[in-house]
Order: structure tokens, then sequence, then C-alpha cells
């Protein structure tokens, strides 16, 4: 049969009846005759509980030993979910990752993986076992315990799908799929049967977090289709894939996202001379600043106004790195505004569609709400507005782009 990676979540393993929920889930995949590889996080909470320990001994522990203590979680989770297993007769392994030699560089807390060898995994599997892998840790060159980054079972699960060629990579959550927006928002969001690797990348950077963005990544650079279900009910979860090209018929709009965190800051005024983008954003890059959406008018007289969006949590920050910036420059005011949120609209079928941002457009100024900012991609159209505006302006959407229906 085939032979698939499924990736269980903390809620999904967060207390030891949960735990055995899991293997018999995983179970009634064995018994049908896959080749199962599982991949588990941590119980939910353990990994910040770790981090807690850490933290009432340093504000800033080293780096190497953080990672000693928190890939710990994993190597609970991996022990209890094998126990689970054999005691209901199915035959299973657990490995941590450095055992599994998942190879990462040497980047404690954010290492990236460089090479899986998948013979012992393979090995075991020949010999009928469900192989248990710890996720979200690996080992460096010198055999030192790394960690991926919060979330980073999600790549552990998509890399080992990656190595060992499995038919498909399934994340197992507490949410049954991907939607067309966040249904606490839309009653009538819908579950997507599929979405592709680059609507999904979109969804994920602009606030969706169904998925981390890296494992999204590397699951279209390898080409792993990969699968988000629940863990709790049954159901074909949502396909996340490359874009069928037979199929001509992909909704123009997939999905809706949106972000309150974001802030933005306009600097008035600036004179309109070749350098000044640069000595407007180079302090706020040297400070460490990740800045979003940048938008410059043309020039009248010699002026312009240089407006960006930054993470809310920074504004202050930007705000007063600008007020300098400004008098040297000479522009004439700095101004901010941190109750803003970003709505885009995400779908590869806009590549083929005209008319699509001007649907969007009348679709915002039907319920009176303005647009202060705008950017596009190939794939998406994002538009700064009001924050009061913000649940408002996505169910307008999710209607306009008629997303609560099912597609024929
Ligand atoms: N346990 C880790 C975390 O909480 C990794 C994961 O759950 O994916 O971030
Ligand atoms: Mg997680």
């Amino acid at each position: 049969m085939s032979l698939i990676v499924q990736k269980f979540g903390g809620t999904s393993v967060g207390t030891t009846e949960r735990i055995q929920n899991v293997a018999k889930k995983v179970k009634k995949f064995r018994d049908e005759g896959h080749d199962i590889v599982v991949v588990v996080s941590a119980m939910s909470g353990e990994t910040n509980r770790l981090i807690g320990l850490a933290n009432s001994i340093t504000e800033e522990p080293d780096g190497r030993e953080l990672d000693v203590l928190v890939s710990t979680g994993e190597q609970v989770t991996i022990a209890l979910l094998c126990m689970a297993l054999q005691k209901i007769g199915c035959e299973a392994r657990s490995y941590t990752g450095g055992q599994v030699r998942i190879l990462t560089d040497s980047a404690f807390t954010k290492a990236r993986i460089l090479d899986i060898d998948g013979q012992r995994m393979r090995d075991d599997l020949a010999k009928g076992r469900v192989v248990v892998v710890a996720g979200f840790q690996g080992e460096d060159e010198a055999g030192n315990i790394t960690t991926l980054g919060r979330g980073g079972s999600d790549t552990t699960g998509v890399a080992l799908a990656a190595a060992l060629k499995a038919d498909e990579c399934q994340i197992y959550t507490d949410v049954d799929g991907v939607y067309t927006t966040d249904p606490r928002v839309v009653d009538d969001a819908r579950r997507l049967d599929k979405i592709t690797f680059e609507e999904m990348l979109e969804m994920a950077s602009l606030g969706s977090k169904v998925l981390q963005i890296r494992s999204v990544e590397f699951a279209g650079k390898y080409n792993v289709p990969l699968r988000v279900l629940s863990s709790f009910e049954d159901g074909p979860g949502t396909l996340i894939t490359t874009e069928d090209i037979e199929n001509m018929e992909q909704p123009i709009v997939s999905g809706i996202a949106f972000n309150r965190d974001e802030a933005k800051l306009t600097v008035a005024g600036v004179p309109d001379v070749p350098g000044i983008a640069s000595k407007i954003l180079t302090p706020v890059s040297d400070a460490n600043i990740e800045v979003d959406m940048i938008v410059q008018n043309v020039g009248v007289d010699n002026r312009t106004d240089f407006t960006f969006t930054v993470h809310r949590n920074e504004f202050k920050k930007a705000q007063a790195i600008l007020a300098g910036v400004a008098s040297e420059i000479g522009a004439r005011e700095v101004i901010g505004d941190s109750k803003i949120c970003k709505v885009s609209i995400v779908g590869v079928g806009m590549r083929s569609h005209a008319g699509v941002a001007s649907r969007m457009f009348k679709a915002l100024s039907a319920d009176g709400i303005n647009i202060q900012m705008i950017s596009t991609s190939e794939i998406k159209i994002s538009v700064v507005i009001d924050e009061k505006y913000l649940e408002l302006a996505v169910r307008s959407l999710h209607t306009a782009f008629e997303l609560s229906e099912k597609p024929a």
C-alpha cells in the first residue's frame, strides 16, 4: 500500500487519554496495510512550561542548553505513544531526531534540516513496525541536540515525508482543515478540499496559523502532498498540493486572510530625490524592525509621502526612529496610526482573471470602508483599512467572491 507520515500536534497528544486515541487512529491505518511513520509534538503546554523553567533561572538561556531542555517534551510523547500502540497490539518503535539522523545546522533554537538518513526507519517499516519520531528536533554535525523553532514538528513531518518519499504527509490538528477564512469571523466559512502550496504559503504568512510557514515551503519545494485534518473527528481535511493545470476551473479567490497586528507610519512631505527610501528604511531595518507593505506616491512639487507598515509591537520604536530621520532629511512630519488592519484575498485563479481588484474594491466601498493602502502580488491583493471594519470587510469579501458556496 502506501507510505504515510502522520504528524500529531500538541493538543492531539495533550493527555494520555488522547495519546491512546492517536494510537487507535494510527493502528487503523496500519491495519489497512499502510506503512506509517508518526511524528509527534510535545504534550500541549509542555514546551512553554520548559521555557518557563529556563527563564526562572535566566532571561537569556544558552541556546544549546535550551535545546537540550525543550527537546525533552517530544521525547516524552514518542515513548508514551509507542506504549499505547504496543498495548493495542501494534508494533512500534520510538526515535529521537538524532537517532534517525535528522542532521541540522548548529543554529540552536532555529536550526534548519540539512539531511535525513531514512535507513533506520525503512528497516523498521520493513519489519512491519510503526515508526514514531520526535518532532521539532535534530542533531548537528557534532552531535549536539538542536530544535527547529516553535511549531517545528510540522517541518519534521514534511521533511521525513520528503526523505522517505512518502505518498502523503498528514498533519492532524484541532481544526478539520484549512478554511476560506476564520470561522470565528464568518459563520459560513467553508473548509477547502484543496489549496495550492503557493496559496497556503500566502495564507500562512498573512496570519492563518494552521501550519508553520516553513513546513509549507518545504512541502512545496519537495512536492510532498500535505493534508491538514482533525485528530478528533473523521473527515477528508484539506489537501495542499501543486496547482492543477488540468483543472481550468480554479476558483478565482480561495481564501481571505487578515492580520490585526499591524501599524502604519507615514513620513509626509519627503523631498523627492534619490536615496530617500533608503534613508528612511535603513535605520528601521538596522533596529531589526520588519517592514511589511511600502507605498510611496508620485512626487508633486518635489515632495512626496512615504508610508509603510510594521508589526504593532514595534510601532513606538519605529515612530521614535522616524522622528530623527524626518528632521535629518527635511520631511514635514511623521504620522502614525496603530489602529489599522490588513485584509487580503488570495487565489491562484487571479492570474488568469481580470477585474479581481475592482470586485474587491467595489465590495469594500459598498460598505463604506475606506482603503488606506493597497499592495498586490500575482496571487494576492492586500488592503490596509481601519481596524474597526475588519469583520465587516472580511464578511463582505467572503460574500463578494462567493466563498460560502462550494465550487461545482
Ligand atoms: N513543541 C514545539 C512547540 O510547541 C514544536 C511543535 O509543537 O511543533 O513549538
Ligand atoms: Mg504545534
